[in-house]
């Protein structure tokens, strides 16, 4: 038997049955025992947490670290100890939102920029656009996760964005080599008649004083984003999914209406995950300042009785997962247009702020730190393939965060790691502080210390995958 060079034990460990007291016999950066409190041969380092929570570290499938390619090491280094700071021990480059990850060439230009600079785990996501369903193949060899895409309408102007018929052209050589396809999807269709009738609804003042004051109220810019643009892509990629078999995932889902089409799919068994983002959950459209472009993104937050749909849905099992949708913008694109929300950036950066914002409104309903770490660490392991993460038991990665979750604290925008943007969260109370976090058995981040240490790997997803769908 080999002995542990590491024990991390509290009388909070979270794992697949439950939290309850034990201690982590750590070897290598795996976990090779999950025993009793009290099992600490003499003489192993052992790091007590007491009371604090022991959890997986969260894992966030969803993250735009939008690095502009060769030479962009500092926005890995940013993004990453973001991550590292809020307890997420692996993240998926999802690609930039100017343009996905579409070649091997595209690919290999950003691992360089990754290579040394990363402070968490980083996996990556090939992207679809229109043409390149050749270079599936190459980048599946390369160990990409997923492949993602932006279904309709591209975030911003010029981005690649797929149609109908570039799906029907990507998805069955998905589907034979078994990759999942992670979608952004808004129709242009409800858009643009949502934009037109916003016009023609207009009066002579209202037009005069449209770019001062339209522009600046919330409501105006939710009526251009209806939920029927999100529940319209869902409702084509549902039936794109049932005729190729691809295993499809939504992203980011906004509409609570496209839950009615997603409980049909998943019932008759298709291979369908969905995930929704923090925001969605914590904030609500009424409470959003006009003018406040922080809460900028799309598929937009809505009302309080669509958020109160998504928890339902979450806690019912059909969204399977929360990720942060991390979305700064990338260089050469400025931030936030104070005010404005037609011409702000859309998107918010919140990995380093996922888990306590998701825990706050977790505990305040009466769900469970073993819901938070179905919905932020396990559900995303599995669903990405990442087989050692996301979960406490022997033959994981040692990759911990151990938290305070009765802890309360007021977001400072001082504290926040990635600076490239604003993030609506400012000045929020946030429960849940984290304490210490373990990267494969190593501490990369103690509350209250600045992180030197850059420990994280790139990821290759293994050729052959076990990690099933449900
Ligand atoms: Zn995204």
């Amino acid at each position: 038997m080999y002995l542990p060079d590491l024990i991390v034990r509290s009388r909070r460990v979270v794992t697949r049955d439950g939290v309850r007291p034990a201690a982590l016999h750590i070897r290598g950066g795996r976990i090779i025992g999950v025993l009793d409190f009290e099992n600490v041969p003499d003489g192993c380092p052992v790091d007590d947490a007491g009371d604090l929570v022991v959890m997986p570290g969260a894992v966030d499938t969803h993250v735009h670290v939008n690095a502009a390619t060769a030479g962009d090491a500092d926005v890995f280094e940013q993004t990453t100890r973001a991550a590292a700071t809020g307890g997420v021990t692996t993240i998926i480059d999802v690609g930039s939102v100017g343009g996905p990850t579409a070649s091997v060439s595209t690919l290999e230009q950003i691992r360089r920029a990754a290579e040394g600079h990363c402070a968490v785990d980083v996996g990556f996501c090939g992207g679809i656009v229109p043409g390149n369903s050749r270079e599936i193949g190459p980048l599946a060899a390369q160990g990409v996760f997923a492949f993602a895409c932006t279904f309709g309408v591209a975030a911003i102007e010029g981005a690649a964005a797929v149609t109908e018929a570039d799906l029907r052209t990507a998805m069955p050589g998905l589907a034979r080599i078994g990759a999942t396809l992670m979608v952004h999807g808004e129709l242009p269709g409800p858009i643009e008649r949502a934009v037109s009738g916003q016009r023609s609804s207009m009066g002579f003042f209202d037009r005069a004083t449209w770019s001062f004051r339209g522009s600046r109220e919330y409501v105006r810019f939710l009526e251009t984003h209806p939920k029927s643009a999100e529940t319209e892509a869902v409702v084509q990629l549902l039936e794109l999914c049932r005729e190729y078999g691809t295993r499809t995932h939504i992203l980011n889902l906004s509409s609570s209406d496209a839950l009615t089409p997603i409980f049909r799919a998943r019932t008759v068994r298709m291979p369908l995950t969905v995930e929704t983002c923090p925001h969605f959950l914590f904030f609500v459209s009424e409470e959003v300042p006009d003018g406040a472009t922080a809460f900028k993104c799309v598929p937009p937050i809505r009302e309080r009785a669509n958020r109160e749909l998504l928890w339902g849905a979450l806690a019912g099992g059909l969204i399977q997962t929360v990720a942060s949708d991390h979305s700064p913008p990338p260089a050469g694109v400025h931030g936030r247009t104070p005010r404005d929300f037609s011409r702000a950036w859309g998107g918010i950066a919140s990995v380093q702020l996922s888990l306590p914002a998701v825990w706050t409104m977790v505990s305040a309903r009466g769900h469970t730190v073993n819901e938070l770490a179905a919905w932020m660490c396990r559900g995303p392991a599995r669903i990405a393939g990442l087989e050692k993460k996301g979960e406490i038991d022997v033959g994981h990665d040692a990759d911990l965060v151990i938290w305070d979750p009765d802890a309360e604290f007021a977001v400072d925008a001082s504290t926040l790691v990635d600076r490239r943007t604003s993030t609506p969260y400012i000045g929020c109370s946030l429960r849940g502080i984290i304490a210490r976090v373990y990267l494969r058995g190593n501490v990369i981040y103690e509350q209250g210390r600045p992180i030197e240490r850059t420990m994280g790997r790139l990821l290759v997803k293994p050729r052959v995958s076990t990690a099933r769908i449900s």
